[in-house]
């Protein structure tokens, strides 16, 4: 019997939903797709569950490593490929921000043409903010492209971006352009770009 380890739904992105772990069901998951995300173009392997009380898991391995559950929802489509569609939709939907759009590199679901139509779709939903957040662009955005940070529109606010963090590692910073401040929480780094330049420097410095 293939059962859930709680009636939570969503994407998980911190400690507020608990899927349980994976080492005594992960024969039960099936092999979904291969993708290439975060800054570092990191690979990742997607796998799926559906279970006997009506849920769909969505769970990833990355560098060899047992497998995650990211995302749990309700079985709400007749056909198992809408139900996937619509884990992996949410997935990404709610880490874009963070790690910006994953690259299709393999599927037994989906084609490379189905993938990409989900991203431009999660892209145009987004698209006026972008348009907005370019129309804003501040001397910080541009001081963050001349430094090879590759700064973005995080989507969800017109003053909001994401650039590669500084240390090389593989998450953004935020930005706001409000009043053009960043920060990292997983460096425990923030400021304006007098703060950044000095980093940066820093990091110079060390290498
Ligand atoms: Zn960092």
């Amino acid at each position: 019997m293939k059962t859930i380890y709680s009636k939570q739904e969503g994407v998980k992105m911190n400690s507020d939903l608990d899927f349980g772990g994976t080492k005594d069901i992960q024969n039960q998951f099936q092999y979904l797709m291969d993708t290439l995300e975060t800054p570092l173009n990191e690979e990742f392997k997607y796998f799926y569950r559906v279970t006997d009380d009506n849920f769909i898991q969505l769970a990833y391995s990355y560098n060899e490593s047992e497998l995650t559950i990211i995302a749990q929802y309700r079985l709400r489509f007749q056909n198992l490929k809408e139900n996937i569609n619509f884990i992996v939709n949410n997935n990404i939907e709610a880490k874009c921000p963070y790690n910006g759009y994953p690259t299709f590199e393999n599927s037994s679901v989906f084609t490379k043409q189905e993938f990409e139509a989900i991203i431009t779709t999660l892209k145009n939903s987004n698209k006026a903010i972008t348009d907005k957040a370019f129309e804003h662009t501040t001397p910080f955005i541009n001081f963050l492209k001349e430094n090879n940070l590759h700064p973005f529109p995080s989507g969800d606010f017109y003053t909001n971006w994401n650039a590669r963090c500084p240390s090389g590692r593989s998450h953004f910073i935020t930005i706001s352009t409000e009043k053009d401040e960043w920060g990292c929480g997983y460096c425990r780094r923030e400021g304006k770009q007098a703060e950044l330049e000095k980093w940066l420097l820093e990091i110079k410095e060390a290498s």
